[in-house]
């Protein structure tokens, strides 16, 4: 009899779902036969406009340097960034992708014995990093679709270690205010990390949206993580960050891989950072298609969840994956959610003016169908 490769992993890995992301449009092409310029993908909130210009160009001055390994400690990079969040350098620790700093994190203060807070609906990377360090999950119930704050202080037990908050949170597009925000830090006790995830910071116009960055000098337990994947067009480069205390950012830079990212992406990074026309147009672009996707979805009676980021999550009025499927077979692509324990939901990232025509035209003849 041979050997059980899944009964060896160590437990919290052996339990993972794995991460499920949204289908890319080689492979639809490929299953329905579609010509791949005709499918439009609203899937995995990537910035409609494209990489920037700016930041492509620095990539094409960058490819005679693939051969060296990229600056470990990415000095321009991380020069750039502190200057523009006024923060100090040791302060910043990068990521491939900020996915790879919220699972640095859990690494690097969660284990057995250990808990960890965060919200039902929540970004699914959070129990896959808790889980995967051995520690357990503690889901807080929503309250309208939204982080219960004050459930969560209420959850945090002697064992908790470490709190998430997505501030836009994905996949429910909803946020908390600076107050809300406040009252929540001044209740988590000083040894549990608070990781506020603002990975869709650039995007968020509410009111009283609070900058976490901001707050780290009051609260050293506080971690900010940010990406330069949504906002800043480069989720195929791979490329996030945290802003911690040094102490924190010394802690996790003993378990970073010392060249996460690579040296092509950072020049992007330090390029389109400075670009602030392109974060601009992200903007408008963003508030513009936001505005069009819920009239739309108004147009077709369809409820909706009002979000702060630049995706919305809406009622199918039916099985999620049947909705899906129905608009994978009309060339569009969005997200089920399921996996979020919302079934009967499913997220579309906003587009360009014709992709989201294009979606509310083909959600339109699926939610039409008798
Ligand atoms: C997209 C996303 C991230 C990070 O993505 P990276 O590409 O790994 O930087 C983090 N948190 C949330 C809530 C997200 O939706």
């Amino acid at each position: 009899m041979g050997c059980d490769f899944i009964e060896l992993a160590v437990p919290g890995v052996r339990a993972l779902n794995p991460y499920l992301p949204g289908k890319p449009v080689e492979e639809l092409a490929r299953e329905q036969g579609l010509d791949a310029d005709s499918i439009v993908k609203l899937a995995s909130n990537e910035n409609p406009l494209g990489a920037a210009p700016s930041s492509q160009q620095a990539i094409a001055r960058m490819m005679g340097e693939l051969a060296r390994y990229p600056d470990s400690s990415l000095y321009n990079l991380r020069d750039a960034l502190s200057r523009k969040l006024s923060v100090e350098p040791e302060q910043i620790t990068f990521g491939n992708g900020s996915n790879d700093v919220l699972v640095l994190l859990a690494q690097c203060y969660l284990t057995q014995g250990a808990s960890a807070v965060f919200s039902e609906y929540a970004f699914v990377v959070y129990p896959i990093a808790v889980q995967a360090a051995g520690a357990q999950s503690i889901v807080v119930p929503a309250k309208n679709w939204e982080h219960d704050l004050d459930a969560m202080a209420n959850a945090i037990r002697p064992d908790t270690r470490m709190v998430f908050l997505a501030n836009p949170n994905n996949p429910t597009g909803t946020s908390f205010s600076d107050a809300e925000l406040k009252t929540f830090l001044a209740k988590v006790p000083e040894n549990v990390i608070v990781v506020l995830d603002e990975a869709y910071f650039e995007y968020a116009s509410d009111s009283d949206h609070p900058d976490g960055i901001s707050l780290l000098k009051q609260y050293p337990n506080l971690v900010v993580t940010r990406t330069f994947s949504k906002a800043y067009g480069l989720a195929g480069g791979r490329v996030g960050y945290s802003v911690s205390s040094k102490e924190i950012s010394s802690v996790l830079n003993r378990l970073r891989q010392p060249f996460n990212v690579n040296n092509l992406v950072e020049a992007a990074a330090v390029a389109v950072l400075n670009d602030d026309e392109y974060l601009q147009r992200s903007r408008q672009v963003n508030q513009d298609g936001m505005a069009q996707i819920e009239e739309g979805l108004r147009a077709l009676n369809i409820d909706f969840i009002p979000s702060t980021g630049n995706f919305i999550t809406f009622d199918a009025g039916m099985d999620g994956v049947e909705c899906y499927q129905k608009l994978l077979k009309l060339g569009v692509i969005v997200r089920p959610v399921a996996n979020y324990g919302m079934p009967g939901h499913l997220r579309v990232s906003i587009g360009l003016e014709d992709e989201n025509s294009r979606f509310l035209e083909a959600l339109a003849s699926v939610v039409k169908q008798p």
